[in-house]
Formats: structure tokens, sequence, C-alpha cells
């Protein structure tokens, strides 16, 4: 007690009760002992999160080369500088003009912004399980040195949709959160939207969606089939559409 009593003199003078400092001490070497464990052990903790941090960070790969853009094919593909053709891993874009193709609605909006995000910009290349798909290309998620993903702005400005594809999932749920944003805020090809009635039925494994009378949508199991009345409703769950029975495009069925 008394610690800062003072004497007459106004002088601070210690009482008795000090006179114990063995245990004092004892009790602060142990509490200097924990401090300092447990400060190693939050140093270690943080390292240890820093270290997983970097290791599931997608941009980890920035080690890799940077590339640039030497011609924009569509919203979804794109050749790069050394002649390799990258095909976004997750999206589809609406197509262009190739073969006896014509340009679908939206195609060349699309591939203007793919362009606009891509061009005169270095980019760097992160895979996923596949690196290449039966074509050749590669299969990728593209980043710019700007930290742009441009797999996920395709979707969030809404230029693409979601392409469900086993086994590159790693970016599914936030590609499906992105489109779904661009569809709540009629961004890009969802303007003015006009959700018709169309039966669809769709294949919860593939994640396609079919129309009659196309064969792959009747053959679906009953256990695996889900049924959707408006295109709208399928993308929204992160369905997209068969190519056999939407050859031209979703815009054409809209129309039907
Ligand atoms: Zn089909």
């Amino acid at each position: 007690m008394c610690l800062n009593a003072k004497d007459r003199n106004g002088r601070l003078r210690f009482s008795a009760r000090v006179s114990k400092p063995m245990k004092r001490n004892r009790n602060n070497s142990v509490l200097f002992f924990i401090f300092i464990i447990g400060r190693s052990f939050l140093s270690y903790a943080m390292a240890y999160l820093i270290f997983l941090i970097i290791l599931f960070s997608p941009l980890h790969t920035m080690a890799m080369d940077a590339h640039h853009t030497k011609r924009v094919v569509d919203g979804d593909t794109l050749l790069l500088d050394n002649d390799q053709f990258v095909r976004y891993i997750g999206i589809n874009a609406p197509e262009v003009q190739h073969g006896n193709r014509q340009t679908e609605p939206f195609g060349t909006e699309a591939k203007n912004y793919n362009a606009r995000l891509v061009k005169n910009r270095e980019i760097y290349l992160v895979y996923d399980q596949e690196t290449a798909d039966r074509h050749g290309r590669e299969l990728a998620y593209v980043y710019t040195r700007e930290n742009i993903f441009i797999n996920q702005m395709m979707l969030e400005q809404g230029w693409a949709y979601c392409l469900y594809k086993p086994p590159n999932l790693r970016f599914h749920a936030l590609f499906l959160k992105a489109q779904r944003l661009a569809m709540q805020c009629q961004r890009g090809m969802w303007n003015g939207w006009d959700i018709q009635t169309l039966k669809l039925f769709a294949n919860k494994r593939s994640r396609r969606f079919h129309r009659e009378p196309c064969p792959f949508g009747v053959q679906i199991k009953r256990s695996n089939r889900i049924l959707f009345s408006s295109l709208w409703e399928a993308f929204w769950e992160g369905y997209a559409p068969c190519k056999k029975c939407f050859p031209d495009g979703i815009f054409a069925a809209k129309e039907d």
C-alpha cells in the first residue's frame, strides 16, 4: 500500500508493503516469459497466415510471364503476342462472325469491351485444373497488371454468362455472383431483357439447359432433371444454353 505516499517534504517514500521484492520479481518473470512466448507464437501465426494468403491468392503466379494481346477474338478469347490462343475459363460471350457463323446480338459489343480491358496492357494467366481445351487453346483466368480480373469483369458488366465446366470451377461462385449483379442492374446484354415464358429442361450435373424437342433434354435422368420456365430463370441459377438447341445463340430463341 501507499506506494506513492509522500513524506513531509513531498518526496516519495515507500511503505513496508514494498518489501516483497522476491515474489514480485518472480511474478514479473513469469509474465515476461508468457509475453515472449505469446509474442513468438503470434509472429509465427502471422507469418503462417501471410504464407497461406500468398499461396492461395491467384496473384501468387504474378511471377509468371507478362503477355500482351495481339488480337482480341471475341468476348471470351484472345490471341497473345506469342501466337497462343487463350480461352477465358468459366464464361461464355456471344459469338462474333467466323466461318459460316454470323455475329450474334451483342457479340461485337462483348468483343469491344474485352478489347478495352486487355489491349495495350500487360496481362497474366492463372490456370485451373485443365490448362488447355481440345482446340489447343489455353484455358485461363486473365488478369491485368492493374489487377483487373477479366473473366469476372466480362460477367459483371453483362457481356458474358457463366459457363459451368468441371473441373475448372475455382471461381464459379464468384462468377455467378458477378453475373447476377449484371442481371439485376440490367447491364450489357441483360439490358431491357424481356422475361418470356419458355419451357426449359436442364441438367443439374452439367448445368446446361435445353428446349423441346432437343434429344439431349429428353435424355436427362429424372434425378438430374430440373425445369425452368424462362431463360432468365435458367441464367439466374447459373445454367448455360445447350449449343445444339440454341445454335444461333440465346437471342434468336428470345425472339421466338
Ligand atoms: Zn439441347
